[in-house]
């Protein structure tokens, strides 16, 4: 059921304006694992874990950056950012055998929360193609 939810919330049910639920945990209404936090960037545990490690990295500004599709020249910074600090928690993590970073963009990349995020996931051997 969880995945046919996504999957309708991914063909264009999800909301793509008002604050999302990132932007509650953002602002700490919502509780969330952070495993790490700076001036533009927070990450936290996945809720509904794909792998034995599994979290998220966001940018902190709220509606800066719904997905990755919609950045221009002015967030290569910031992506660089984001996409760094995925590996640095991935190794404060002990992903050393390896790790995936995914980001889900649009309907048919089964996005369903539009403020960017990379996921991350590792802990485990992990298979190729994904779905
Ligand atoms: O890439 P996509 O938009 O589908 O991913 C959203 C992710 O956010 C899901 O993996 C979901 O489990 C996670 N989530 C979360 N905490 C919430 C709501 C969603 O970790 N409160």
């Amino acid at each position: 059921e969880e995945k046919a939810a996504k999957e309708a919330a991914a063909s264009g049910a999800a909301s793509t304006s008002g604050p999302t639920i990132f932007e509650k945990i953002i602002s700490k209404d919502i509780p969330a694992t952070i495993v790490y936090e700076d001036d533009t960037s927070l990450a936290f545990r996945d809720i509904n874990p794909q792998a034995p490690v599994h979290f998220l990295v966001i940018p902190k500004q709220r509606g800066r950056l719904t997905q990755l599709s919609k950045g221009n020249e002015q967030d290569e910074q910031l992506v660089g950012h984001l996409m760094m600090i995925a590996s640095k928690v991935a190794k404060q993590e002990g992903l050393d055998q390896g790790f995936r970073v995914v980001i889900n963009d649009g309907p048919q990349g089964c996005q369903s929360v539009y403020h960017l995020h990379l996921h991350v996931l590792g802990g485990r051997q992990l298979t190729w193609p994904p779905g």
